[in-house]
């Protein structure tokens, strides 16, 4: 059976020419980067073209960048970085919104820590209040951390303005940009963001490797502490093959992301349309003006998202659903939920995420099969009201 991937931001197909990459340094250039022989060396200049491709990428120098093993581990280093780096502060301001690598560790770091935490509250379209924004300074406030683009709706979020109000009140800046680079234009050399992380398998490089932005002259503190990899930054033995695949997948992106959004963007728009013109009672969740290109979540009312995922998977087409009723909670996305989506609509919600491998063909497939699937379950549905709406945005009509 074709499948048909659609979930590209839980994770990315690793690109043919990354895989060409990396490969000669599993076998033959196996050295360890820190050793003082050729088999070592060699693989150091490796490191270090691999961190000047994700620096020209990212607009910063190279030696602003930190290599890590995942993007959770460049948000809790930043994090922990910024608050060990300023003891007198105690407060932070997140957002609602973040993906638990920023949340859960903010939640946690209140619990343990008795850091005080501001989780800043979204619109109905899950866009941020500049004003609430503004009001949560404190003195005290060390740390800001917003993420750059949402992993389920696909907002983006105005972070470049939100880091220059925390530079004014004197608060380091961080986003997590793992969602983002790669699909936005990032230009850290112009801008008032001091931290920024990024992760390897949402941009076509492999699992296991990420990196940390941190601007020259911000103090920093390591989280893991032990040998002086990564200018005594990130102890431990680099992941070498991790770190050259990250440094092509940027290089690909960078050449090759102006038409990439385009031609993904279109295909995007193509399905949201062709399911929102097939499905009554569907909605999509998010800002229609300031999203990522190749993500879309829509809430087919008075079904659950659970059921709708099985029926495609019968058909080979793999997304993505808010809620984890799989475990048991019944509770809708934390996303979601602090947008505001009603019970019937957040149950219901899937999030398809594109890449530059998908087709028209693809599309075309999911927009004649999918529609019949929700219809039939709707017909099971103890939450089905029987009577038809209209497909638009939760505020305004389609684009
Ligand atoms: C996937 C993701 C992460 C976590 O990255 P890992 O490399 O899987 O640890 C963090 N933030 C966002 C927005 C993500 O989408």
């Amino acid at each position: 059976m074709k499948t048909i991937y659609l979930d590209n931001n839980a994770t990315t197909q690793v690109d043919p020419a990354v895989f060409e990459a990396m490969r000669p340094y599993f076998t033959e250039l196996y050295g360890n980067p820190s050793s003082i022989h050729r088999f070592g060396g060699q693989v150091g200049v490796k490191i270090n073209e691999a961190r000047a491709s994700v620096a020209k990428l990212l607009g910063c120098r190279p030696d602003e960048i930190i290599f890590t093993s995942c993007g959770s581990e460049s948000d809790n280093t930043a994090i922990r970085s910024a608050l060990n780096a300023q003891p007198d502060k105690r407060h932070i301001i997140t957002t609602a919104v973040e993906h638990p690598a920023v949340l859960s560790f903010c939640k946690f770091l209140a619990k343990t820590d008795g850091y005080e935490v501001t989780f800043l509250s979204t619109d109905e379209r899950g866009r941020l209040d500049m004003d609430e924004y503004r009001a949560a300074f404190r003195p005290d406030t060390a740390l800001v951390s917003v993420m750059w683009a949402n992993n389920e709706t696909g907002n983006i979020h105005p972070v470049e303005a939100m880091a220059e109000i925390a530079r004014d009140h004197g608060a380091v800046f961080h986003t997590d940009a793992v969602q983002a680079v790669g699909k936005v234009p990032i230009d850290l050399g112009n801008s008032a963001v001091d931290m920024l992380s990024l992760s390897g398998h949402k941009l076509h490089a492999p699992k296991g490797v990420g990196a940390l932005f941190v601007r020259k002259g911000l103090r920093f503190r390591p989280l893991l502490v032990g040998g002086h990899q990564e200018h005594n930054r990130r102890a431990g033995t680099e992941n070498t093959t991790g770190i050259i695949a990250l440094g092509k997948a940027c290089e690909l992106a960078a050449e090759s992301m102006q038409t990439e959004v385009t031609d993904v963007s279109r295909l995007r728009d193509k399905l949201e349309s062709g399911l929102l013109a097939a499905v009554p009672d569907a909605l999509v969740n998010g800002d229609p003006d300031s999203r990522l290109p190749n993500t879309t979540n829509i809430s087919f009312g008075y079904v659950e998202g659970e059921a709708i995922l099985l029926m495609m998977d019968q058909l080979g087409i793999a997304a993505s659903s808010g809620s984890a009723c799989t475990s048991g909670s019944l509770e809708p996305s934390h996303v979601l939920k602090a947008m505001g989506v009603p019970f019937t609509f957040a149950h219901g919600s899937i999030r398809f995420s594109l890449s530059r491998f998908n087709t028209e063909k693809e599309i075309d497939f999911v927009i004649e099969n999918l529609p019949p699937i929700i219809k039939n379950l709707r017909k099971m549905s103890p939450f089905s009201p029987g009577k038809k709406k209209t497909a638009c945005f939760r505020t305004g009509s389609p684009q």
